[in-house]
């Protein structure tokens, strides 16, 4: 049923609470071992300007199969990792791996920003900046070529710590985006306050348009609430050309979705790009810095 679609997060969020104690724990184990033994993998997603048609980023997206466990979904891991704090690690893997990858397609030629979704407990540690600057400095990687994807809840907690980080951060170069926009506890005061260049409109709000009335005004007004604060907006979750073009009219500036492709590997990506004609220019990435 299309209601249900891209509200599925919850659902595991209630199954993963069911998840015994046993388990979790196995599932700790099994993802630290994974790490050292090199079982984790990055997928991409591209992200396609509207504008040009072309591909101007790509989202990484953690994979895992356990040999034992087999493949767990990253709504079901990474919860885990949260909770038990093996997310630190994890997600310092993801940043230095996504940023390797974003610096082999770069000197390739192609100007694709690299997003990388945050958790909290990753964002809150101390020394997340300074790991990141220290990543960075040792990367030819343009540092505006790294975007992170923050969820509203990371942004309401420690609010004064939270605005000394994202200024840490946007004075290395890199850019900030809020992911699931509209899913948390939006307070719109830190749009205003907090130093943010791009929104991520929530595949719960992209999936049932047209057919829902409330999703297309909630879409078009995030839409043009970011037009008028100046900021980029994608819309994550397109599977059809109808969500395409009414997103587009509403004046989305990006899109990501099954329309275009899933997540692929990372050499799958070239090909793919050059295949669909969608290959991101440099002069595509200059135009929109
Ligand atoms: P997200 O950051 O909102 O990522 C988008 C999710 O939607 C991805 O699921 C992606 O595969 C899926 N998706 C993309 N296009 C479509 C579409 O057209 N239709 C549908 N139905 N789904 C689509 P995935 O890869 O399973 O990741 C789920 C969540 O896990 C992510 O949501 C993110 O919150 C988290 N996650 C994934 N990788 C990482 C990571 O490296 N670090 C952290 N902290 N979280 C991650
Ligand atoms: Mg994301
Ligand atoms: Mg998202
Ligand atoms: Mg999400």
């Amino acid at each position: 049923h299309a209601k249900e679609c891209g509200r599925g997060d919850f659902r595991f969020y209630r199954r993963q609470m069911n998840i015994d104690l046993l388990t979790r724990m196995k599932v700790d184990h099994a993802m630290r071992e994974a790490l050292k033994a090199d079982g984790f993998r990055l997928v991409y997603q591209p992200q396609v300007d509207l504008r040009t048609d072309r591909i101007v980023g790509a989202e990484a997206l953690l994979r895992w199969t356990d040999p034992s466990l087999g493949t767990i979904a990253p709504s079901d891991f990474i919860p885990i990792a949260e909770e038990t704090g093996f997310i630190v690690p994890l997600g310092d893997w993801v940043l230095q791996e996504s940023i390797r990858q974003a610096e082999a397609w770069q000197s390739r030629g192609l100007a694709l920003t690299m997003s990388v979704n945050v958790s909290a407990a990753q964002f809150h540690r101390s020394g997340f900046v300074e790991s990141l600057a220290q990543w960075l400095s040792g990367s030819t990687l343009a540092p505006g070529r790294l975007e992170l994807e923050l969820t509203e809840s990371i942004l309401i907690q420690n609010v004064e710590d939270t605005l000394a980080r994202l200024d840490a951060l946007v004075d290395l170069g890199v850019r900030l985006a809020i992911d699931d926009f509209g899913t948390g506890y939006s307070s719109l005061a830190y749009l205003k306050r907090f130093p943010i260049h791009k929104l991520k409109i929530d595949r719960s709000f992209v999936c049932d348009i047209p057919d829902d009335q409330s999703d297309c005004a909630i879409a078009t007004a995030i839409i043009n609430m970011a037009l008028a604060l100046n900021l980029r907006v994608i819309a994550e979750g397109v599977e059809n050309t109808i969500q395409r073009r009414f997103l587009m009219d509403a004046g989305c500036d990006e899109i990501q979705g099954y329309l275009i492709t899933p997540a692929l590997a990372p050499e799958a990506l070239v090909p793919f790009a050059e295949q669909i004609g969608l290959l991101g220019a440099p002069s595509a990435l200059d135009r929109s810095e």
